[in-house]
């Protein structure tokens, strides 16, 4: 014990421990992201409404039971700083905690407590290679901790990589991402109510895609739920 103590005391000094919401050293009881800034946290409470800014990006696109969303995301907040860390800094932590405290929170509405499985929006395998995990996966993994509800990553596939998506129309970029994801064991989830997980929502062109594909199972529901959100 205390010589973990010491070797974790020396690895501070060489490789600081930071706060990956603000950059801020962290206390030895606090772990990837500090007290402050889960305090300050832009919590959105949209699961506990069905008629809110992010099902309603779906209106009359897709037929999602259930959407919400962790966090507000806005340029420069904590939450974008948190989102980088998980996409681009190596720190899966950050998503694996982030999703285990959005998981305590859903499981306690009847809607997202009759989930049958969580199912995260798959990564390309050559960016998977690049990054080295699917942040939407460890996002999957913490709310399956908490929810008690198991992750499915062998029905939603992705199996072309998608060009550049910033100068296409919202129906280009649709069609092109459309042709990308692909079903494979759907008897795996036949009956059941999906849980759909994802990082950020903006368009919602990517969900919109991947909830049309698995509505096309048989007898299937799809709830959807992102850590953040860029709604007001
Ligand atoms: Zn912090």
């Amino acid at each position: 014990m205390k010589i973990s103590y010491i070797k974790e005391d020396f690895l501070s000094l060489i490789w600081p421990r930071i706060c990956a919401g603000c950059g801020n050293s962290l206390f030895k009881h606090e772990n990837v992201i500090c007290a402050r800034c889960w305090m300050n946290l832009p919590r959105t409470n949209f699961h506990l409404l069905a008629d809110n800014p992010v099902s309603r990006i779906f209106w009359g696109r897709v037929n999602i039971e259930m959407a919400s969303s962790f966090l507000f995301f806005s340029k420069g907040n904590t939450v974008q700083h948190l989102m980088h860390c998980l996409k681009y800094k190596n720190n899966k932590e950050v998503g694996i905690i982030l999703g285990k405290v959005y998981g305590y929170e859903l499981k306690k509405t009847e809607i997202y407590s009759s989930v049958d499985k969580i199912i995260p929006v798959p990564l390309h395998p050559k960016k998977l290679k690049l990054r080295g995990y699917n942040q939407s996966e460890m996002i999957s993994k913490g709310l399956s901790e908490s929810m008690g509800i198991p992750v499915e990553t062998e029905v939603l596939i992705k199996n072309t990589a998608t060009d550049s998506q910033t100068h296409k129309t919202r129906f280009n970029r649709w069609e092109n991402v459309s042709e990308v994801f692909a079903l494979q064991n759907t008897e795996k989830v036949e009956n059941q109510h999906l849980l759909l997980v994802d990082d950020v929502v903006t368009t919602g062109a990517t969900i919109e895609s991947c909830t049309g594909l698995l509505l096309t199972i048989k007898n299937v529901r799809v709830s959807l739920a992102t850590l953040a959100c860029a709604v007001k």
